[in-house]
């Protein structure tokens, strides 16, 4: 996912946050101006789980924060926040934010994406194998 054998993986077009950024396929926006797009995930894991995208073709966290320009990864964190206030969550309780990178996180769409995840309770991050 993050690399493959000779460099860096190339960005699919055909991925399904692609197809959602060229309204090839609907999504249910929350947030969007020229750097993000915001919409709400099609299985939520949370009462409210949202997906914060860039507006650029970039296949993982890795790949954006390493490639992409400053002002893209400006105008993206702040649209995370733009997102955050129209869900209603900059109060306390809080909520999550998760960047799932490459085939061990579990990342299934290889088009960078933020996870926001809250209105309820969330637990703590567990590692199930971690020291076994
Ligand atoms: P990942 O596992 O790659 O970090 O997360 C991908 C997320 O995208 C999953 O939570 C999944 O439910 C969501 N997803 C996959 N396909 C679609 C889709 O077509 N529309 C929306 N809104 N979410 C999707």
């Amino acid at each position: 996912m993050i690399f493959k054998k000779g460099g860096v993986m190339t960005y699919d077009p055909q991925n399904i946050f692609a197809r959602i950024l060229r309204g090839e396929i609907p999504c249910q926006k929350i947030y969007e101006d020229d750097f993000a797009l915001a919409f709400y995930d099609v299985n939520p894991k949370t009462k409210i789980h949202a997906l914060v995208i860039p507006k650029a073709p970039y296949t993982s966290s890795f790949d954006f924060y390493s490639q992409a320009p400053s002002d893209m990864v400006i105008g993206f964190s702040r649209a995370i926040s733009k997102t955050v206030n129209e869900l209603g969550l900059t109060q306390d309780p809080g909520f999550r934010l998760l960047m799932n990178t490459g085939p061990d996180a579990g990342q299934e769409v290889p088009h960078f994406h933020i996870h926001i995840l809250g209105g309820q309770s969330i637990g703590p991050m567990v590692c199930p194998h971690h020291g076994s």
